[in-house]
Parts: C-alpha cells; sequence; structure tokens
C-alpha cells in the first residue's frame, strides 16, 4: 500500500479507479460534528435532554446498533442509534423524535460537506482520460446517493457500490470483486485497478487475480 495525495496517484496504464467516498473525497468530520451538534440542540430544545446525558446516551445507542448489525450497513444507521437512545432515556418509543432526530442529522451533515479541491482535480483528470471511476463505500445506499449528489460529482462516476447493496462491509473482497464485475470486468491491455481510500483497515483488496495498486490517501 502506498501513501499518497491524490494529485501524486499515477494515470498511465490506469484501467479501474475502485475509489472511497467518506473522508477520501470530503472531511467526514466536519460534516458529523455539524450534523450531532444540530441533534443535541433540537433535543435539548424539544425534549430538555442535557448536552452530556445526549454524549452518554448516543455512545452508548451507537454501541448497541454496531453490536447487533456488525459488518453490515444497518451498523451505521443513524435511525437506529436515535431510536435506541431515545428509547434509553425515556424508556419508550419517541416516534416523533427518532424521525425529526434522524432527518435533521442527514439534513445538517449534508449541507455542511465540500469535496476536497485536490479530490475535484483528480475526478476531472480520470474522466479527461476516460478512466472509469466506481465508488466503493460501506453505509446505506440512500445516504451515499444524497451525498454524491450534494457534492455533484456523479457526472465522473460510473457506478457505485455500497455495503447495503452487496450485504457485506470493507474490507470484505466480495465488496471490490462486485466493483470489478459491475464495471464490466477487470482492466485489459495491461492496465491496472487503482483501490483508493483513506482507511488502511477498510480500503483494502489483495487480490492474486487482479493487477490491484493500493493508494492510502493522506493530507
Ligand atoms: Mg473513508
Amino acid at each position: 500500500m502506498e501513501v499518497k495525495t491524490l494529485n501524486d496517484i499515477e494515470l498511465d496504464n490506469l484501467g479501474l479507479v475502485l475509489l472511497d467516498l467518506d473522508d477520501t473525497l470530503y472531511s467526514y468530520a466536519i460534516s458529523h460534528q455539524a450534523a450531532l451538534a444540530a441533534v443535541s440542540d433540537w433535543l435539548r430544545e424539544n425534549r430538555a435532554v442535557a448536552y452530556d446525558d445526549f454524549q452518554t446516551n448516543y455512545q452508548r445507542a451507537r454501541k448497541k446498533v454496531h453490536d447487533m448489525h456488525k459488518q453490515t450497513a444497518a451498523g451505521h444507521s443513524r435511525f437506529f442509534y436515535f431510536q435506541f437512545m431515545l428509547e434509553h432515556i425515556f424508556g419508550k418509543t419517541d416516534f416523533e423524535a427518532t424521525t425529526v432526530c434522524d432527518e435533521l442529522y442527514w439534513s445538517t451533515f449534508i449541507e455542511n460537506m465540500v469535496l476536497y479541491d485536490d479530490a475535484l482535480h483528480f475526478l476531472e483528470l480520470c474522466k479527461a482520460k476516460n478512466i472509469d471511476i466506481c465508488i466503493v463505500t460501506d453505509l446505506l445506499a440512500s445516504v451515499q446517493f444524497a451525498k454524491i449528489k450534494h457534492l455533484a460529482i456523479g457526472k465522473y462516476i460510473r457506478y457505485i457500490v455500497s455495503s447495503e447493496e452487496v450485504g457485506v462491509e470493507k474490507p470484505n473482497p466480495l465488496l471490490f470483486l462486485y466493483a470489478i464485475e459491475k464495471s464490466g470486468g477487470p482492466p485489459v491491455n495491461g492496465k491496472h485497478i487503482a483501490v483508493i481510500g483513506d482507511n488502511p483497515k477498510k480500503d483494502i483488496f489483495d487480490s492474486k487475480l487482479y493487477a490491484v495498486k493500493q493508494y492510502l490517501i493522506c493530507r
């Protein structure tokens, strides 16, 4: 695995890019923190949930959902995080607040997403060289589609493969193999596949079948 900036990735003889989305093309942390703050504010004003209670119960609910849905897209479901969190706080399901929190979280998250400059440059270069890009991403398909729509990068991308679509999460090779098959099979004429992401534990596709170059993005 080579550690590079997006601008330093060699495009010669590159036939297909399997590209991560979150934290590779934009800053996840900025959006997530803004979204959590919006939800915390709403719950304080409308349900009298103190900030510390929110933090403690959010983390508890998140762990519970992760444990129940190990290695699947549902393990990232904010809807379940908020449902379980509110059920723990109030001892009953709060249908209105769960729905409001989920919608507020994602609308705030997406509003705060900004495409990295080098990501746009990389996408434009690939398009100019007719290099196919398939986004390979964990999480729910509808959420990832909304992110790509907001970033206005759909025109650069041929396909997306989400963990919800496939039923397994990265680094399960099935996700990457499915993406290669969906993209029309491995590149020919000596061209290789680039697997690009920010997470050395997730964005890994160690193939003996195909010519693959692994890139870990640093900023
Ligand atoms: Mg990532």
